[in-house]
Order: structure tokens, then C-alpha cells, then sequence
């Protein structure tokens, strides 16, 4: 990888767009104290994803975006390009971006990235926030007093396995992931199996329940039809009863006229062969016994009609 260019926007004390000019053999920025050459490494070490406000001598990240002057109003945002070519010679530029209240963004070669890819990019290239190739102010000191397992980091990070080394932890932390997922899995599938097997025993329930259900249908439909025979069958008995009635009581009606006409015609033979008055009498006292018969007051026969002929016939 090769740095070529860092281009500044409201990051720290650089309020204006300005521009480093990384040209072949820059090693160091020097000059006077204050005038920015902190800032300008924290610059790069922000863009290539550093992530801690406090390695960048801030309390917050918002911290970096320049905050203002007695003379000039704070800025928005901040913005720092860091411009050179890949790993492969291939054309990068990485864009980081911080505004107030929305955090940071990061874009490399236009398109929209995540924090973890623009750190995976420079560690593949051997370099990074962290790496020891950026050295700051008092480093060197630091450097000479490291311990062994910082020298390793550095050493390893000069070797070009720093990417690795990133590969390795997101390798590891995914596997992690993975093995909580296989044993989350593994809670569900024993959870259902005891759900299958519950869902078997239902299954067949329901089976048994609809081949019953079957047989009842069926049972009911043959008691329905044997009722329904029997029902006709005792109609057709009655029908053929009402009939013989019917001829019952017609042959009795007959009979009972053939009576009723020889009874007149016997009375009235019986009234000639008596003489007038008995006839009369005679008359009377059926004619009475008719009427208490069919339930008329006693009294009516004693109607002044019948007195007159009762008197005509004892005068
Ligand atoms: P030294 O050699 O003393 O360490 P330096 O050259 O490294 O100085 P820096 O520490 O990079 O200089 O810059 C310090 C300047 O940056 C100070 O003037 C400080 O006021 C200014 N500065 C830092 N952060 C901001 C900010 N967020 N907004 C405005 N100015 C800032």
C-alpha cells in the first residue's frame, strides 16, 4: 500500500480544507509546537478506523470535529480523505466522515462501507490505526521501553499478518456465534421432538375420530331408513283398517235404515188396526216418550195444544 495524499475538512484545528501531499520519502512532520502535527497523524489513524476517542486526545469522537474559536464559529462535521493505491497497485480512496448527533460514515472508492472493512483494508496492507509504522510524539520512548508481547504485535504487524491476526478474531468470534447457534438449534429440535410426537398422537386421535365419525354417519342414515319403513308399513296397516271401518259402518248405516223403515212401516200398520182414540193415545205417548228421549222439558208435552186433544179425546 501507498499513501500518497491526506486531505483534511473541519478535523481539529484544521477548520479549512487542507491538504498533506504524502510524497516518496516523507518520513516525519516536524515544526513548531501547536501547529497541528499531532492532529495530522490522528487524522490518518481516524480515517484508517480508529475507533477510541481517547487515543485521539478526545473525550467523545464528536470531539474531533473543529469546535470553534474566539474569531470562528464551530463546524458541523468533519472530514478526512485518505487517498494512495491498494495492496494490488489498485486506485483507493477511504473517506471517513463524523457529524454532530449522527456519528461517523465511511466510504471507500465511493461506495458505502463498514467500519470493520476499511480496518480489514489497511491490516491487510500491514498497516492500521494502530500500527506501529505511525509513530507520534513520545512513541519512540515507548517503543524502547515495550514488553515482549508489544514488541511481538509490532513485529508481527511489520511482517503483514496484522490482517491475520483480524481474520483470525472475526474467524473465532463467528465460530463462537455459530456454536451458540448449533446449540440453540439443538434446544429446538429437542423441543421439537416432543412437539412431533404430542402432534403424532393428535394426528391420530383425529383419525380415529373421523373413521368413527364415518361409522356413526352411517349407523344413523340405516336407523333413520329402518324407522322410516316401519313408519310406511304401520301407515299402509292403517290405511287398510280406516278402509275396512269405512265399509263397517257403511253396512251399519244400511242396516240401520232397513230397521228404521221397517219400524215405520210397523207402526203405521199398528196405528190402523186401533180404534181413533187409542190410535191418537197411542200416538201421543210415543210422541211423549220421543220428546223425553231427546231431552225437551217434560213440561212441553203438557202444552195447551195437546191439553185440547187429550180433552176432545176423553169428552
Ligand atoms: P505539540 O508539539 O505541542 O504536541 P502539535 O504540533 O502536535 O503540538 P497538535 O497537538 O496537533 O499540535 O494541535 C494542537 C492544536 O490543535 C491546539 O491549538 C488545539 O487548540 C487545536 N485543536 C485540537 N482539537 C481541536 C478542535 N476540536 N477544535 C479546534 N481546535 C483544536
Amino acid at each position: 500500500m501507498e499513501l500518497r495524499q491526506l486531505r483534511l475538512s473541519g478535523f481539529k484545528s484544521f477548520v479549512e480544507p487542507a491538504t498533506l501531499r504524502i510524497e516518496p520519502g516523507l518520513t516525519g512532520v516536524v515544526g513548531p509546537n501547536g501547529c497541528g502535527k499531532s492532529n495530522l497523524l490522528e487524522a490518518i489513524r481516524w480515517v484508517m478506523g480508529e475507533t477510541s476517542p481517547k487515543s485521539l486526545r478526545s473525550g467523545g469522537m464528536e470531539d474531533v470535529i473543529f469546535a470553534g474559536t474566539a474569531t470562528r464559529p464551530p463546524r458541523d462535521f468533519a472530514e478526512v480523505v485518505l487517498s494512495g493505491s491498494g495492496a494490488g497497485g489498485e486506485e483507493l480512496e477511504v473517506v471517513r466522515r463524523i457529524e454532530r448527533g449522527a456519528g461517523s460514515a465511511y466510504r471507500v472508492n465511493g461506495r458505502d462501507v463498514r467500519a470493520r472493512d476499511v480496518a480489514l483494508t489497511f491490516a491487510d496492507a500491514a498497516t492500521g490505526a494502530h500500527s506501529p509504522a505511525l509513530v507520534s510524539q513520545g512513541r519512540i520512548a515507548q517503543v524502547i521501553a515495550a514488553k515482549p508481547e508489544e514488541r511481538r504485535m509490532m513485529l508481527e504487524e511489520a511482517a503483514g499478518i496484522a490482517g491475520l491476526h483480524v481474520r483470525r478474531r472475526d474467524a473465532e468470534g463467528k465460530l463462537r456465534q455459530t456454536e451458540a447457534n448449533l446449540a440453540r438449534l439443538e434446544d429446538l429440535m429437542a423441543g421439537m421432538g416432543s412437539q412431533i410426537a404430542a402432534l403424532r398422537r393428535q394426528a391420530k386421535q383425529a383419525e380415529r375420530y373421523r373413521a368413527l365419525s364415518d361409522e356413526l354417519r352411517g349407523a344413523e342414515a340405516r336407523l333413520v331408513f329402518a324407522r322410516w319403513r316401519d313408519a310406511a308399513s304401520a301407515a299402509e296397516a292403517a290405511r287398510a283398517a280406516a278402509a275396512l271401518a269405512e265399509e263397517e259402518v257403511r253396512a251399519a248405516q244400511a242396516a240401520a235404515a232397513d230397521a228404521q223403515a221397517s219400524q215405520r212401516r210397523a207402526s203405521s200398520s199398528t196405528a190402523a188396526t186401533m180404534p181413533a182414540r187409542t190410535a191418537i193415545a197411542w200416538r201421543l205417548s210415543r210422541r211423549s216418550s220421543r220428546r223425553q228421549n231427546s231431552g225437551l222439558p217434560i213440561s212441553s208435552v203438557n202444552a195447551p195444544g195437546w191439553k185440547k186433544i187429550a180433552a176432545k179425546l176423553t169428552g
